[in-house]
This record gives structure tokens, C-alpha cells and sequence, in this order.
């Protein structure tokens, strides 16, 4: 089986393409081909990387959003990243699809039905649905006959219970679809079941909390394999402190600027959006790579970002262990929640009243995923690649095959 996965955020496109096999279960194997093109630039830039060994770096010179993604799925059947005889051997497309609204919620089959409620929930977040739906419309023109998969980056949050999920606002607001979603959901499920699976436990078991640091920031309280609060609400930009997001502040601040001032909405999305967070705080950087050199040549800005986004961090994964009762393990993920030992070595400083002792050998010498707990921390610490793609590709191929089963077919006999 050959999933493509086709993972497009407001700045960036990433693509993967794995080969699956009935014994793939769990371990992310190494992708056949990854591609990702970066819209920031002068010119959107395109990185593609074969399992062959072919790369292509180059920034296209078609500026049109739907041919250069057009271009990138190209190098999968032709040039010297091939890693296809043609198109037909594809066999699922998956998206990610980063806000389902109300009413989707598990991986599902994309049918014209599903595309109509769709667009409608592109209303609860507008820049993302744009440009996976043309992800969608694309496929559908070049890969006619390839069946295609959703899955919701809210999903893994249906379980919120009602008093984490509503907001203390106007009681119809939840009816309307207000209320927290919860983002980053594939990769806090995939790095819940990732913890137990390492540490040799039953997830039904564990309490955990679960921190995705990177561009995008989140925590997830995860109890029994369930999720039942995390900080990021209607769209991605409440809660922690971020890249170029500002997180949660008071929401007085926005009335009064809309007041004081001739902020739209527009002006605040932008400024909360793209101009806040680690960005605006340090002057320097949205990047924590920078932040941190900045601090080391005596940089104050850089030095308070950084220290900022320590202290909203640590101060929400107490509030998120004080939602589960107790934790009994904490993972980091993602490209800060990896890479960056002096994050999570501050911020589990603060928090050895809970328990929390990092081993500050293993913390600083760790490569790619393992634990980071001293022998004496009472709650696990464990460092997990982030692997969105692989759940991505697991999740749609689930839902393919059972479907596939129902028609008394099946993808692997
Ligand atoms: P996205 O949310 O776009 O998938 P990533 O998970 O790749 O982002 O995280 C990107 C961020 O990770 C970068 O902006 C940077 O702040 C951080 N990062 C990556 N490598 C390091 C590193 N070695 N040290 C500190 N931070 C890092």
C-alpha cells in the first residue's frame, strides 16, 4: 500500500509518501519520498528528498499555489526523485485537515458530501481550509480515482468533558460552535501512544501531559488515552506563548484597541497571528534557535522571550496536572519539545514541587526520542519525535481498509 500524505499549513506544504504493509504497526518507518515547499520566501521553495538518495532543492519559478504543489507531486513519478512508475500506483491521498468544526471529528472517507461540510467549517479557520481544500480539488484533477482521507487535527479532542470544551461566555455559544477544539490532536495521541509503548506500560493507565513545542505551541492532559484538556481553544491561538502567536492574553486588550484605536479585525488577526510571541517579545527571531544565541551574546529581549515562554509553559503544564489529578508522565515533541535541552531543562526546574526531576546528562546528550527523567523523578520524562505524517498515514489507511473490508475487499490480500 502507498500512502501519500499531504500535510499544508499557512506557511508551509509538506508531503510524505510511505509504503505500508500489514506488520506496520507502531514504528515510523523512514518515508519512500518528502517534500515540502516553503510559501514565506521571495519565491516559494521547493525540498524534495527520495529514499533513493535524489534531492531537489529549487525555488519554482511558477508562482501559482496550485502549480508549484502540481510540480512537487511530479517528482514523485518523474526526474531524479522518482520513486513511482506513475501516478496509478498510489493507492490513498491523506490530508491533513487542521479544523473539522462541529460536526467532524473522526478520519473519514472525502466524498462530495464531506467536502460541502467542509468548506463550511473553513469558516473556523479560513487560511488553513483554503489551501487544503485546493489540496483536495487537486488530487481529485490529477489522481481521479484515488480514494482520499481527512483526518482532523481536532479529533482527538472530541473527548473534552463539557466544562473544559465550553466557554464561560454566552450559554448558546457552544450550541453555535464556539467552544475549544483543540489542535495538535494526531501528534498528542500518536506521542501518548508512543510513552506507553516505550516505557512498556498500558496508556489506560497513565495520566499525561503531552507539550507539541513547536512553531504552533500546545499541551494536551491526557488521561487513559483520552484527551481531557488542552490549551489551544477555537482556533490555534489561545494558550501558550508561541513563534509569531501571541497565546492567550486578556481579551480587554482587543476591545480596547478596537476602541482606542482603528485596529479591524483583519489588523488584530495579523498582529496576534504573525507578529506576536517569541518574534515580537525578542525583536530577533520566531525561532528558538536564534533566541537562544541571542541570550548567549547578552541579548535582554532574547533573554525575556525566552524566559516568557518558560514560564506560560511550565504554568500550564501544572494547570494541565492539576486537571488529570496527578501525572505520571510528560512528553515534549516537536522542533522546540525535541531539540531544545535548556526549555525543557527550565522549565521541569519549576516544577520538581510536582514530582518532575530531569536528568540534566541524559536531557543534554539526548538524540532523536528517549527518556530524560532521573532515576528518582516520580514522573516519567520522555522526549518523542514528532511523526504526524506516519499517524496521518496509519489513521487514513484504517479507515480505507475497513471500509474496503465492508465491500468484502481488503487492500492486503
Ligand atoms: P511546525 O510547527 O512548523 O511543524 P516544528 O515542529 O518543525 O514546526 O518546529 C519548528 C521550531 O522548532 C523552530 O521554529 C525552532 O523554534 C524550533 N527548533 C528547531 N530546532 C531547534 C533547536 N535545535 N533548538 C531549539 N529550537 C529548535
Amino acid at each position: 500500500m502507498k500512502v501519500l500524505v499531504l500535510n499544508s499549513g499557512s506557511s508551509s506544504q509538506k508531503s510524505a509518501l510511505f509504503e505500508i504493509d500489514r506488520r506496520s504497526c507502531g514504528e515510523a518507518p523512514e518515508p519512500l519520498w518528502q517534500a515540502k515547499i516553503e510559501w514565506s520566501g521571495p519565491a516559494p521553495e521547493l525540498v524534495v528528498n527520495a529514499a533513493s538518495g535524489g534531492t531537489i532543492r529549487d525555488r519554482a519559478n511558477i508562482v501559482d499555489r496550485r502549480g508549484v504543489i502540481e510540480h512537487m507531486l511530479e517528482t514523485l513519478w518523474a526526474g531524479k526523485t522518482r520513486v513511482l512508475g506513475s501516478a496509478s500506483e498510489i493507492d490513498v491521498v491523506a490530508h491533513r485537515v487542521v479544523h473539522g468544526g462541529p460536526h467532524l471529528t473522526d478520519p473519514i472517507e472525502i466524498t462530495p458530501a464531506v467536502k460541502s461540510t467542509l468548506a463550511h467549517a473553513g469558516a473556523f479557520a479560513p487560511l488553513h481550509s483554503r489551501s487544503e481544500l485546493e489540496g483536495i480539488e487537486l488530487v481529485d484533477r490529477l489522481l481521479p480515482r484515488v480514494p482520499q482521507v481527512a483526518v482532523f487535527d481536532t479529533g482527538f479532542h472530541r473527548t473534552l468533558p463539557r466544562r473544559a470544551a465550553q466557554y464561560p461566555g454566552p450559554y448558546d455559544w457552544f450550541e453555535e460552535g464556539i467552544r475549544r477544539y483543540g489542535f495538535h490532536g494526531i501528534n498528542h495521541q500518536y506521542c501518548a501512544q508512543r510513552a506507553a509503548r516505550l516505557l512498556d506500560l498500558r496508556l489506560e493507565s497513565l495520566k499525561i501531559v503531552s507539550c507539541h513545542l513547536g512553531n504552533g505551541c500546545s499541551l494536551a492532559a491526557i488521561q487513559g488515552g483520552e484527551s481531557v484538556d488542552t490549551t489551544m481553544g477555537f482556533t490555534p491561538l489561545e494558550g501558550l506563548m508561541m513563534g509569531t502567536r501571541s497565546g492567550s492574553i486578556d481579551p480587554g486588550i482587543l476591545t480596547y484597541l478596537v476602541r482606542e484605536t482603528s485596529m479591524s479585525g483583519e489588523d488584530l488577526d495579523a498582529m496576534l497571528n504573525r507578529q506576536a510571541g517569541l518574534l515580537a517579545i525578542s525583536g530577533l527571531s520566531a525561532d528558538m534557535r536564534d533566541i537562544e544565541s541571542g541570550i548567549t551574546k547578552g541579548n535582554t529581549r532574547a533573554q525575556l522571550a525566552f524566559d516568557m515562554f518558560v514560564h506560560h509553559l511550565h504554568k500550564n503544564i501544572a494547570a494541565m496536572a492539576s486537571v488529570l489529578g496527578g501525572v505520571d508522565v510528560l512528553t515534549f515533541t516537536a522542533g522546540i519539545g525535541e531539540n531544545s535541552a535548556k526549555v525543557r531543562s527550565a522549565a521541569c526546574a519549576q516544577l520538581s514541587f510536582m514530582g518532575v526531576k530531569l536528568d540534566a546528562d541524559k536531557n543534554s546528550r539526548l538524540r532523536l526520542e528517549g527518556e530524560i527523567s532521573s532515576f528518582d523523578s516520580k514522573v516519567r520524562i520522555l522526549v518523542i519525535r514528532a511523526q504526524e505524517d506516519w499517524a496521518i498515514a496509519q489513521a487514513s489507511l484504517r479507515i480505507i481498509e475497513h471500509s474496503r473490508r465492508g465491500q468484502g475487499k481488503s487492500f492486503f490480500t
